[in-house]
């Protein structure tokens, strides 16, 4: 085998935030939605809870409390594959506000497409 270097994928900008109500739109659990656990911005993928479950066959660690045999537990899914929620609108793209404090700051929040709801959690 020729040693070539495996080329890194370009980090993508994930407009998602941890904890996010997410409605899954394409792929095998199309139609799910749950809550997202974790972001991988290097890879473009998130794990989302209840979402893309897979056996994984664990051998027995007492040390770490592995008792061993099948679990279950998430796969992340792509993040093109999922939407945010609106609690109004369900799945929609996310709109970015800016606002000038008047200290001449500027203060970013996501907004729903449709309606304009705030989707940052206060
Ligand atoms: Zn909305």
């Amino acid at each position: 085998m020729p040693s070539v270097a495996k080329k890194q994928p370009e980090p993508v900008k994930i407009q998602l935030r941890k904890n996010d109500q997410v409605k899954v739109i394409a792929g095998r659990d199309k139609g799910k939605t749950g809550r997202i656990l974790a972001i991988n911005e290097q890879t473009g993928r998130v794990l989302v809870e209840h979402v893309n479950i897979v056996k994984r066959h664990m051998r027995k660690n007492p040390a770490k409390q592995i008792a061993g045999g099948i679990a279950e537990r998430e796969a992340s899914i792509a993040v093109s594959n999922v939407m945010i929620l609106c609690g109004k609108c369900g799945a929609v793209r996310i709109k970015h506000h800016v606002e000038q404090t008047p200290g001449g700051k500027t203060r970013r929040q996501r907004i729903c497409h449709k309606c304009g709801q705030s989707l940052d959690k206060k």
